[in-house]
């Protein structure tokens, strides 16, 4: 006998979860299928928040190293095996109170590999589940260079979590989020870092004068950056790695260090699901949908990192799966739209954006208006001890906010102002008009608004 559900999820990660949670709440009967033994996927298990963990602990030992500026004498050592340990209670915590509420919500989690099958219906190791829709949340996994293979040299940012000890020296492959991420993690645990990127900037994808900043940071940090790089070359030795590659102007560049970590990206888990059986078309490997996120299967719908959606961030996946649930839950919901999500990189500074950078912007015909403010104006970041930039992207002559980019303290927590910004289409001139506290980061947008609006404070 077939067990039958309104939904069955596959995946519980935060697409899945989220998606499984609002169902439930919608009054559906949803099966949540997980082939791990604990619920939250990649963002909960191995990436957002045992990764943000460990650049807390960074950020702790940054300001030991830093206590004299602010009249303290302290120092202090890194204790990896304890600073795994908090990472690990952090992501016990978060996980527990997940399953209760999955429980709560009465989800039925069902342990297993999933495939899909007509009808739809799911099989789960033998056991048919019959159900009106299936989501499709299976996530993703770090992708490697073609020929490479993990080893005990050669990591990603799994093994990277669970690795014996902080390498002494690390080479990254990929200046993406990731890269950025680990590069700071390490050097702030005083390692040796090479950071190696193809594209001909580091963060490639945000604005080119957020990608300066951070590059001017990270080399005043001592980490090694070259972009426009092509790695030739990875090859393992007794007690290290050689990482050989071809830099910007053409210079073949060996770096030997303990650990390479490829940070190349992330490819979608598609394996073993049967969809080309189900008639589940995939696009580069990602499933294919349309922009209400069903497949090209009847009742079959794909969200978070599996989807060949715009962006592989846990908040988009999250955003989709309420979305799928509330339209199987009969809603008409809007397609989402993604420029208005905030992008934000945890390295340090902090990068953080929304909406178009100023290239993209010129590239759809916008006629803009620039602002670029230094934080070293603000007096709050001269207290914390860090500069950055705010640089605002609109439409000329007074018109809407097209894109908000920041590097700097905390720029992580201040773009949503930014998302609000940007999303409700608001003009400078409007937000100049909004007072922000003193002293506050915030400052920063404020003085980067007014500015814009023709009567900048400290700025010129
Ligand atoms: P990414 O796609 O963001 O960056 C990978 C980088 O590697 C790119 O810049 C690419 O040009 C570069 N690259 C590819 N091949 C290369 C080569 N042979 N040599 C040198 N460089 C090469 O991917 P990621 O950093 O691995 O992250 C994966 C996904 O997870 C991304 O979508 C990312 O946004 C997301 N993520 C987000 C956060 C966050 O929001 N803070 C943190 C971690 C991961």
């Amino acid at each position: 006998m077939a067990d039958a559900y309104d939904v069955v999820v596959i995946g519980a990660g935060t697409g899945g979860y989220s998606c499984a949670l609002r169902l439930a709440l919608l009054g559906k009967r949803v099966a949540l299928v997980e082939r791990d033994q604990r619920l939250g996927g990649t963002c909960l298990l191995r990436g957002c928040i045992p990764t943000k963990a460990l650049l807390q602990s960074a950020a702790v030992m940054d300001t030991v190293n830093r206590s004299i500026e602010w009249g303290i004498s302290a120092s202090g050592q890194p204790d990896w095996s304890k600073i795994q340990t908090f990472q690990a209670k952090v992501v016990d915590k978060l996980v527990s109170g997940l399953t209760g509420l999955v429980k709560a919500r009465k989800i039925d989690v069902v342990n297993g590999t999933a495939s899909l099958k007509s009808g739809p219906s799911v099989e789960v190791d033998g056991r048919t589940l019959q159900a009106t829709d299936v989501v499709l949340a299976t996530g993703s996994t770090p992708r490697l260079l073609p020929g490479l293979q993990r080893s005990d040299r050669v990591i990603t940012s799994d093994e990277a979590l669970t690795y014996g000890t902080i390498p002494g020296s690390v080479v990254i492959i990929g200046a993406g989020a990731i890269g950025l991420e680990f590069a700071s993690f390490y050097r702030s645990m005083g390692a040796e870092v090479t950071l190696v990127e193809a594209l001909p900037r580091i963060a490639p994808l945000e604005d080119e004068d957020a990608s300066k900043e951070i590059a001017r940071a990270f080399r005043k940090r001592g980490i090694s950056t070259y972009a426009g790089a092509s790695v030739e070359d990875v090859t393992e030795r007794d007690g290290g790695v050689d990482v050989t590659f071809t830099t910007g102007d053409s210079k073949k560049e060996t770096t030997k260090a303990d650990v390479c970590l490829v940070a190349v990206g992330r490819g979608p888990i598609t394996e073993g699901l049967g969809l080309e059986e189900a008639g589940v078309e995939v696009d580069r490997g990602f499933v294919k949908v349309d922009d209400q996120l069903q497949t090209t299967a009847s009742h079959v719908w794909a969200i978070g990192d599996v989807a060949a959606t715009p962006l592989q961030l846990a908040h988009v996946s999250f955003t989709e799966g309420y979305a799928v649930a509330e339209r199987i839950g009969g809603e008409s919901i809007p397609a989402i739209e993604y420029t208005g999500i905030p992008r934000v990189t945890y390295c340090s500074p902090e990068i953080a954006s929304v909406g178009l950078t100023e290239a993209q912007a010129v590239d759809r015909g916008h006629e803009v208006e620039v602002e670029r403010l230094n934080l070293q104006g603000i007096g709050k970041a001269n207290i914390v001890g860090e500069g950055g930039m705010v640089k605002i992207v609109a439409e000329k002559a007074g018109g809407p906010v097209l894109g908000v980019h920041m590097v700097g303290p905390h720029v992580t927590d201040l773009i949503s102002e930014g998302m609000l910004i940007v999303n409700w289409e608001a003009v400078p001139a409007e937000v100049a008009a909004l007072i922000h506290p003193h002293p506050t980061l915030s400052e920063g947008v404020g003085e980067a608004f007014l500015a814009l609006a023709g009567k900048p404070l400290h700025g010129t």
